[in-house]
């Protein structure tokens, strides 16, 4: 049986608005209605026709799903009369797609829901302290996590009893509806709802779990942090997440590095950076200063007349590289002090040094270069 396309029995565009669907409709009814044409059979299937048509596309939904799928779909939501007609569907099998994509909901998982699934992943944070992160550690954390029942042994059905096949589904999980339609046969696939696709029944559940097979558990696991990891680093470890489900592969535990600050360093990458005060007279005259790493104390040597802010290297003195090739430098930054209290004595000294620097020490800012250059008008 061929049916006439909604639009067209309207006489309306596709595009129509609901307006234009609503007054073509009162047009056609009064025109058609059985009132006006009495024992017109023609008027009177005609009069059934647009009713239909109106009803499909007057309703919001179920115009978008004839816009999709034609009259298949607005008989899908119209009257099935039943699902007494059990004979070979095989061939419809390809329509319960349909019908899940736009009955949506529930019959989407219905064949995936007895598949073996992966546990959850789970989300742990730990502290580390610089060198910890700097060279790797080893550390317990506490994860709460779910585990395998141990009364049942995971089963959820009280000790000495155990699930029973569901009678419903048989044990399939799903259970399927045949349909008759205009266009021929249907058959759709429905999750169990007396199991809830699981395929058993718990007829006495565990008292333990309460019949979900696992209990919440507080575990300590041992992590071995890598060698170089930074704020944010993540470390996963594999199957230390939550159970699967049916058999399926536990999820992963997941660990969020969070490094506290140094005192002394800063890090940023593999390299580490510090700052180390040296006084006026070290920087004018050259010393050997100690430089704290994190492999210890250093010695560096400061050249005569170095100037504040001025940075050292130390190579290979910073962090692992995560890859484990090599590591990171140290930047040392030298920052002269400027003294705050001086002796009558250390002002005396400074006054003839001063004297014999031309003046320059003291006032102006400028170098003795600049004032023998201005003193030859160079
Ligand atoms: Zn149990
Ligand atoms: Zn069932």
């Amino acid at each position: 049986m061929s049916k006439r396309d909604y639009y067209e029995v309207l006489g309306v565009d596709r595009n129509a608005s609901a307006d234009e669907i609503k007054k073509a409709y009162r047009r056609l009814a009064k025109k058609y209605h059985p009132d006006v044409n009495p024992g017109d059979k023609q008027a009177e299937q005609k009069f059934k026709e647009i009713n239909e048509a109106y009803e499909v596309l007057s309703d919001e939904t179920r115009r978008r799903q004839y816009d999709t799928f034609g009259h298949a779909a607005s008989n899908g939501q119209g009257g099935f009369g039943g699902f007494g007609d059990f004979g070979g569907f095989g061939d419809f099998g390809g329509f319960g797609d349909i019908f899940e994509t736009f009955f949506g909901g529930g019959f989407s998982g219905a064949r995936a829901s007895r598949r073996p699934a992966k546990g959850s992943d789970i989300r742990a944070d730990l502290e580390l302290e610089f060198e910890e992160a700097a060279f790797g550690v080893t550390k317990d954390i506490r994860v709460r996590r779910h585990e395998k029942c141990g009364v049942c042994d995971g089963t959820g059905a009280k000790p000495g009893t155990s699930a029973k096949t569901c009678d419903k589904c048989g044990g399939t999980g799903q259970v399927r509806y045949r349909q008759n339609t205009a266009l021929g046969r249907f058959e759709t696939v429905r999750t169990c709802d007396r199991c809830h696709g699981e395929g058993t029944i718990i007829e006495e559940p565990c008292s333990q779990c309460g019949g979900t097979g696992s209990t919440l558990k507080t575990r300590t696991i041992t992590i071995k942090v890598p060698a170089g990891v930074d704020n944010g680093s993540v470390v996963s470890l594999r199957g230390e997440g939550e159970p699967g489900e049916r058999g399926g592969p536990p999820g992963d535990l997941y660990v969020y590095i969070h490094v506290k600050p140094h005192k002394t360093f800063k890090r940023e990458n593999e390299n580490v950076y510090c700052e180390i005060p040296i006084s006026f007279v070290q920087a004018a005259l050259g010393d050997e200063i100690i430089v704290p790493t994190l492999d210890g104390d250093v010695k560096q040597t400061i050249p005569e007349g170095t100037q504040s802010g001025t940075v050292f290297r130390l190579r290979g003195k910073g962090i692992p590289r995560l890859n484990g090739r090599g590591r990171g430098d140290q930047y040392v930054k030298v920052v002269v002090e400027v003294p705050r209290k001086l002796s009558q004595q250390q002002k005396e000294l400074l006054r003839k040094f001063d004297e014999l620097s031309g003046g320059s020490a003291g006032h102006g800012g400028k170098s003795i270069i600049d004032k023998v250059k201005d003193a030859f008008g160079v």
